[in-house]
């Protein structure tokens, strides 16, 4: 029987968020990886050979047999694209395929900001994709560029949504506590960090104190007005292979009760088109009474890792609230997130699927 599902592309397909996204992808009902690109040391090596550091179970045999082609839109035909390019290399690349028609959901941090691109958390922001139509006019794109959020900034920005909505977020303050999954493959060497805390993560606290007002922000037709509140953030780099955590002190509007706020994020189930897409969880955040959750041991994998877990909703002495957020870095904050996003525009049917149908 003919396979009917999407023929996607991954480039950057041989690091660690590139190995998410194929782990993600294998069987998933609506997509199909159909091509695999990298870097030129990659480029023309199966994927078997070229993906030398797999990091976690085996390699799916439809990818593995793959030769990797080099990032141009010559040699990578599929119009839907998943990028996990590093910085550098996203910077020409992925314009280059969304003039070439292409759909491009990006994990860079270069495109975030730009007013005309889209950044997207679908059960948070999912009204913000109508400003592909604004991208582009504004650029003559016949293909599109749509972005994920730093993950540290998707963690937390998921575990304020509800209580954003109800009571108006106006300060945080975050501490983060990132997993060394974050900082790619090979990342930090193994000596710097196993027993140790590295107070620093280049560029890290620029984007988490500026990406959340995005997300939170309001679509006002052909622009996103952020949303009113300022974050001062510290981030650490900590000995956890999967999963960072966010600890939050927040000052609101209307300042709630710590039950009150409790119900917010328990009733909390975000955007209604996103609810029963493939890569959706049942639960997009998942509220621990246990005083020591979550943990990203534990409760990384919650809803095959696209759950974020808040705890510890207590009184703040200085702002209002305090809470601790977690959630898993590669795939809600990045492979599993952009997957999402692709499937909240086929289930709108602005990017088609085989044959026109977008049941
Ligand atoms: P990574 O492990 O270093 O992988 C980088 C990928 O980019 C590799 O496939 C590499 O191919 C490819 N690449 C590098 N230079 C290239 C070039 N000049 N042309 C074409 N391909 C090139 O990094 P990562 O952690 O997966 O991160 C990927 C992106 O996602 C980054 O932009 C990062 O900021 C973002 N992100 C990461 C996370 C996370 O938790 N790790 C979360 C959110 C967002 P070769 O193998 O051939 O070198």
């Amino acid at each position: 029987m003919a396979d009917s599902r999407i023929p996607v592309a991954v480039l950057g397909a041989t690091g660690a968020v590139g190995q998410t996204f194929i782990r993600l992808l294998n069987g998933h009902p609506w997509f199909r990886v159909a091509e695999v690109a990298a870097s030129e040391r990659s480029a023309g090596k199966s994927y078997r050979d070229a993906a030398t550091t797999w990091l976690e179970g085996i390699i799916p045999n439809e990818v593995a047999g793959l030769t990797v082609l080099p990032c141009d839109t010559g040699s990578v035909k599929s119009l839907l694209v998943f990028s996990a390019l590093d910085a550098a290399a996203a910077q020409d690349v992925e314009p280059a395929f969304a003039k070439a028609g292409r759909f491009v959901l990006s994990n860079a941090k270069n495109f975030r900001m730009e007013p005309d691109v889209p950044l997207v958390i679908p059960e948070v922001n999912a009204s913000h994709l109508g400003l592909i139509e604004t991208q582009r006019k504004n650029r003559g794109w016949s293909g599109a560029v749509v972005t994920n959020a730093n993950c540290a900034a998707t963690c937390a920005a998921v575990a304020l949504a509800p209580l954003h909505e109800a009571f108006g977020v106006r300060q945080v303050f975050a501490a983060t506590m990132q997993a060394v999954s974050g900082a790619g493959y090979p990342g930090v060497p193994s000596l710097d960090i196993l027993g140790n805390v590295i107070p620093y993560i280049g560029g890290e606290e620029s984007k988490i104190e500026s990406e959340m007002q995005k997300m939170l922000g309001i679509f006002s037709g052909n622009a996103i007005v952020p949303a009113p509140f300022v974050v001062s953030s510290h981030a650490n780099r900590v000995a956890v292979e999967n999963g960072h955590t966010v600890v939050m002190s927040i000052g609101f509007e209307q300042k709630p009760t710590v039950e009150q706020a409790i119900a917010a994020v328990r009733a909390w189930r975000g955007a209604e088109e996103v609810r029963g897409l493939p890569s959706a969880p049942a639960v997009p955040l998942q509220y621990f009474d246990e005083p020591n959750r979550p943990q990203p041991r534990r409760d990384a994998m919650i809803g095959k890792g696209m759950t974020t877990s808040v705890g510890r909703i207590r009184e703040d002495s200085i702002l209002h609230i305090k809470l601790v957020a977690m959630s898993h870095n590669t795939i809600r904050g990045a492979a599993g997130g952009s997957i999402l996003n692709a499937e909240v525009l086929v289930s709108r049917g602005i990017v088609p699927r085989p044959g026109g149908s977008n049941a």
